[in-house]
């Protein structure tokens, strides 16, 4: 590599920068000034509004106010609060949007409720039509698949199946068997090499099949632009601490269109979900909102957290946002085939990043170990099995320059195959 090529990279790296719209952003972040974090992606990072609620919920609500902050803080009204917040990033119209357990969780409830819906609806259909199918990705999300899986064993094979196909296929085989499939249960952005589906199409197809759709929305969330009303979605789920820097384990996000939420069963009916819960009535009746998708008791240390997170998205349109996601990944992509043309390292995504979320994917033999020497040398991807590294790219906290120096790092480490150490093989609990 020559010193001009590379100087060159860098300078077009700092004309990036200067004419980076979203740049203001990074101050708003806690991030340590050496690091480069790609993994905003699996968990966003600590935002000075998120850290300072945390305090606060803490010391003042919990350490002072105890129980009566409840109704002196809303606790109880925060699942709506930030569900409606999240509705303006998702497309979807207020109250239709409740933040409450986690994505695995949310999704048991919404199959079921689906399952429920179309099993209804047949009843009242002369000839009768047998709906049992959910149909899926095969490169979906393990846990995805797995909630399907627990649902078809608890149901029974009559009332639910899963079935997984190439995401390739998905708009085939609803052309094909659409009048045996019952629920759609898709993720718009894959995990592992970014594949975006097209939802408006996809449920445009699903509906005049007569079959309802659930979009997982964990990598399109608050880097895409979603528009969940428009596309006349059903059902979706989301989490929060990927690129929404909700903090670890923040609650997730469900989405019931207003046309759903009338008469809606969600097997999870706790007192959360009832129309009065402090009435502590025996019998289960539903709120009327999406309210109803709540079970048990929120986590208001968490949600309080996520709360304060959203407020870095006040004012930012996600059309910006999506264009720096696509400029950050074009020009990763541009430095790493200057400084490593024909190596080991294969992109394993789409090349276009117009046509992929906010990653970019490569396999290697030794990505694992690739990973760890990234993370010695302070830039922080992650690896997902069995030989992928993965970098993902936040458009509100990172730099051009960066992407430029984690590059050439990159590049660094597999041309001198520096990821051959002894201390980069140490394989992890959580990779
Ligand atoms: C991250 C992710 C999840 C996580 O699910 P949780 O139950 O919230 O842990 C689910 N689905 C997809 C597609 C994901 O990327």
């Amino acid at each position: 590599m020559q010193n001009k090529q590379l100087n060159d990279l860098k300078e077009q790296a700092k004309q990036l920068d200067r004419n980076d719209k979203l740049a203001y952003k990074l101050s708003e972040f806690e991030l340590p000034t050496e690091l480069i974090y790609l993994d905003g992606n699996s968990l966003g990072p600590l935002s000075h509004s998120a850290k300072k609620r945390a305090i606060e919920v803490v010391e003042q609500q919990w350490g002072a106010d105890l129980i009566e902050s409840w109704n002196k803080h809303e606790w109880i009204g925060l699942p709506k609060l930030t569900g409606n917040k999240l509705a303006e990033l998702i497309g979807a119209e207020e109250n239709t949007v409740i933040c409450c357990d986690s994505i695995s969780v949310n999704l048991f409830k919404v199959l079921s409720a689906a399952l429920l819906l179309q099993e209804n609806q047949s009843k009242k259909q002369k000839p009768r039509v047998t709906r049992n199918v959910i149909l899926s990705q095969s490169d979906n999300f393990p846990s995805d698949i797995y909630m399907a899986q627990g649902l078809a064993t608890l149901l029974g094979e009559n009332r639910c199946k899963l079935q997984t196909v190439e995401n390739r296929c998905i708009e085939q085989e609803l052309q094909e068997n659409g009048d045996k499939i019952s629920v759609l249960m898709l993720t718009h952005v894959n995990f592992k090499n970014g594949d975006i589906s097209n939802m408006r199409a996809i449920t445009h197809l699903a509906h005049q099949k007569g079959v309802m759709v659930i979009w997982d929305l964990a990598h399109s969330a608050g880097v895409l632009p979603l528009e969940l009303e428009a596309c006349q979605v059903d059902f979706a789920v989301g989490c929060t601490y990927k690129y929404l820097n909700g903090g670890p384990g923040a609650p997730a996000f469900v989405y019931v269109a207003k046309r759903h939420q009338k008469g809606l069963q969600q097997p999870l009916s706790g007192w959360m979900g009832h129309k009065q819960p402090f009435a502590f009535l025996h019998d289960y009746e539903a709120a009327n909102g999406p309210e109803q998708m709540l079970s048990g008791t929120p986590p208001v240390i968490s949600m309080s957290i996520l709360d304060a997170s959203l407020d870095v998205f006040d004012g930012l349109n996600m059309i910006d946002i999506r264009e720096k996601s696509i400029a950050l990944n074009a020009f990763f992509q541009e430095c790493i085939d200057h400084l490593l043309a024909g190596s080991a390292l294969k992109l394993a995504c789409h090349v276009d990043a117009n046509e992929r979320g906010s990653q970019t994917s490569y396999t290697h033999a030794h990505a694992y170990a690739i990973c760890q020497a990234l993370i010695a040398h302070k830039v922080v991807p992650d690896f997902r099995a069995p030989d992928i590294l993965r970098l993902g790219f936040s458009p509100l906290f990172l730099t051009f320059e960066q992407v430029f120096t984690a590059a050439r790092l990159l590049a660094d480490i597999v041309r001198d195959e520096r990821y051959l150490l002894p201390e980069y093989q140490q394989m992890k609990e959580v990779t």
